[in-house]
């Protein structure tokens, strides 16, 4: 018997690209993830399964094995405190990228070289800490779970750290971009302890994985 793998994911955006590239790997769940209410998946191989989780806790699972691998999106990966985890593949799925976003009549007279001290909101309260650290920025952090762009506008903060793609989002509601934080995708992330008890079922669909990213 072939050891079983067990791969987190969550709905939305990472179900919806990833599921094509499984599709090309020759893996197909067994009824429709984004209907389903079940939280684990069979798929057409009986050594393959999905679990659907909450994308912020992707990291978690795989961490503590409940997941032998997961698909999260590099914000998730580099806010996520834990580091029990192997970044195994980048699968360029989900593409955008975290940004310092503050609101346009701001941005006309502001200079990032200027900046000591931000009154910012988003919900990755790590990198951002982090992030401006590094430079000898101070920074007051709001903690929100979702709609961040409405902090400037109603005086919460006065920027933002969000992720950006088409930048529709800042648009309509008068926000520039005014500093880049880090380019982001989805990566296929392993649990350590699977990699060594489960190493060649994971290993190989890791390499038949990385053949159909590398494809495009
Ligand atoms: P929820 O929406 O359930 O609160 P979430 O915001 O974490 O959770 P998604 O919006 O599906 O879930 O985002 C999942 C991942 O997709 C993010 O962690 C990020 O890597 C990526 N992502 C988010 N927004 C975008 C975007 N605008 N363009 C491309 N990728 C994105
Ligand atoms: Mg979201």
């Amino acid at each position: 018997m072939t050891a079983s793998l067990n791969i987190a994911l969550s709905k939305g955006r990472i179900l919806d690209e990833i599921l094509p590239l499984l599709g090309r790997a020759g893996i197909e769940p067994r009824e429709d993830p984004a209907a389903s209410r079940k939280l684990i998946l069979d798929t057409n191989l009986p050594d393959i399964k999905l679990t659907i989780i909450r994308a912020a806790d992707v990291p978690t699972y795989v961490q503590y094995g409940a997941a032998d691998l997961g698909v999260a999106g590099k914000d998730v990966l580099m806010e996520s405190e834990g580091d029990g985890l192997y970044e195994l593949l980048d699968l360029k799925l989900a593409r955008c990228r975290l940004m310092v976003a503050e609101p346009e009549r701001l941005a006309a007279r502001d200079d990032p070289k200027s900046w000591t001290r931000l009154r910012i909101a988003t919900k990755y309260v790590n990198i951002t800490r982090r992030h401006f650290a590094a430079k000898g920025i101070q920074t007051d952090i709001i903690k929100l779970y979702g709609s961040m762009e409405l902090a400037p506008l109603v005086g919460l903060s006065d920027r933002i750290v969000d992720l950006v793609s088409t930048g529709q989002t800042l648009k309509a509601n008068k926000l520039v971009e005014v500093e880049h934080i880090a380019d982001i995708s989805a990566w296929l992330v392993a649990n350590k302890a699977s990699m060594k008890m489960k190493h060649k079922p994971l290993t190989s669909l890791v390499s038949r994985l990385a053949e159909i990213v590398e494809q495009g």
